[in-house]
């Protein structure tokens, strides 16, 4: 496959304001006048470049960060939400009825779990839970109902890779769409480019990276955008999780200075992560060479931003962890915090956070332990000496010696 630099794709990307400014204005309004009643008319049959109707189906700022994002995936055409479960719920809900199925990864985010365990059956809609890791269980529970496969590339919080050429070889077959949720890996993987149908993201996280606000955006294709956001169907213009015009254009600022973040959360995830196994713990980081799926993310990535900037920690049970969590935060290390992506470290115990959804027993099946802690790794100038605090405190836990 041809190398392909969403940075740059980013870069080539320019707007102006009205009067040349180089951040193009904000919209500052919900409806937009017409020079006809018949223009009015043709905009509610179809879209109409440049033309808006009602901010709930479209507005300029939105529109631009849009477009920025549809860049970075490489696809025609995205749409902004909300937040990040308003993008994940309407994609499905766009894509799937009454007696249709879902196969997901286990491994995925508590609230897209949750929404599909606990919500959709209340639609009709059932999700076959399986180790995507192993397509021979995919294959075990695939048929005519089923209409999307979905999955994380890296999944939270064990950082399992997701191998999305396979998987979308294998729903090609079947003529089912593959919706991928690449929160942990912008610019680090384009999984449209490697076969995927649709790629959600929750913005809140490195998109954005500066943790002031919730958002999401849908990438695909122009028809599956215009289906979302179609007048009297469509999910996200019915369902109404519309994000907010300020700030897509605060997101859309934050967005020109991703690759440079990446890079940097890349680099000191990637040297956390080594420290971490010389000292002979337990670490989950795909960064490194016995991460069962390095060779995988390997194949798949786009060159320049590294292996991303989250990384597990399995220090054995929780009360190490949860007193790790603590003395780390003391010693300014970093935040105790569910979310990721920003410029400090963030760190938390996800089998009593962010995958507390996950019942008991199916955490322990997937291997997640008690003692995990889960490190977003910030965008320190200084990491060794971030270590060496990190150390200190191990040290007075005796988790090291
Ligand atoms: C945070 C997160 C979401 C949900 O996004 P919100 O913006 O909080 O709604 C979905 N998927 C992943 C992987 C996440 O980390």
């Amino acid at each position: 496959m041809t190398k392909f630099d969403p940075a740059s794709r980013i870069q080539d990307y320019l707007v102006f304001g009205e009067f040349g400014d180089v951040n193009p204005s904000i919209t500052d309004s919900s409806t937009y006048t017409f020079t006809s009643a018949e223009k009015m008319e043709e905009l509610f049959d179809h879209e109409i470049e440049g033309c808006f109707l009602y901010s709930r189906h479209w507005n300029p700022t939105n529109k631009y960060l849009a477009q920025a994002l549809a860049r970075m995936e490489d696809c025609e055409s995205a749409q902004v939400a909300a937040s990040g479960m308003a993008a994940i719920t309407s994609t499905i809900l766009q894509l799937c009825k009454t007696g249709d199925e879902i196969i997901s990864s286990h491994t995925i985010y508590g609230g897209t779990y949750a929404f599909f365990k606990n919500f959709l059956p209340r639609l009709g809609i059932k999700v076959h839970f399986v180790d995507l890791t192993n397509l021979d269980e995919a294959k075990k529970v695939v048929s005519g109902r089923t209409k999307v496969i979905y999955c994380e590339t890296m999944s939270n919080p064990l950082l399992e890779i997701a191998d999305i050429p396979s998987i979308s070889a294998f729903a090609k077959e079947h003529g089912i769409k593959v919706v991928v949720d690449n929160t942990f890996s912008p610019m680090i993987l384009s999984p449209i480019r490697l076969g995927a149908d649709v790629v959600v993201h929750s913005m809140t996280k490195f998109i954005n990276g500066t943790s002031d606000c919730v958002a999401g955006c849908v990438c695909a294709t122009d028809e599956f955008v215009h289906e979302l956001t179609d007048i009297t169907e469509g999910a996200s213009m019915l369902l109404g999780a519309v994000l907010d015009s300020t700030r897509a254009a605060s997101i859309l600022k934050n967005l020109h200075s991703l690759h440079l973040r990446m890079k940097q959360h890349s680099a000191n995830a990637d040297f956390l992560a080594e420290g971490f196994r010389s000292l002979g713990l337990k670490v989950h980081y795909p960064g490194l060479e016995d991460h069962p799926q390095h060779e995988l993310l390997r194949s798949m990535m786009n060159p320049g931003y590294g292996f991303g900037g989250m990384l597990a920690l399995d220090v054995g049970d929780a009360d190490t962890a949860n007193a790790l969590m603590t003395k780390m935060q003391d010693r300014k290390v970093g935040y105790l915090a569910v979310s990721l992506g920003y410029f400090k470290t963030l760190f938390s115990a996800p089998g009593h956070s962010t995958s507390s959804e996950i019942p008991a027993e199916e955490r322990l099946e997937i291997g997640l332990s008690e003692g995990l802690v889960r490190f977003s790794v910030g965008l320190d100038n200084d990491m060794t000496h971030s270590y060496e605090r990190i150390k200190e405190c191990m040290r007075e836990l005796s988790i090291i010696s």
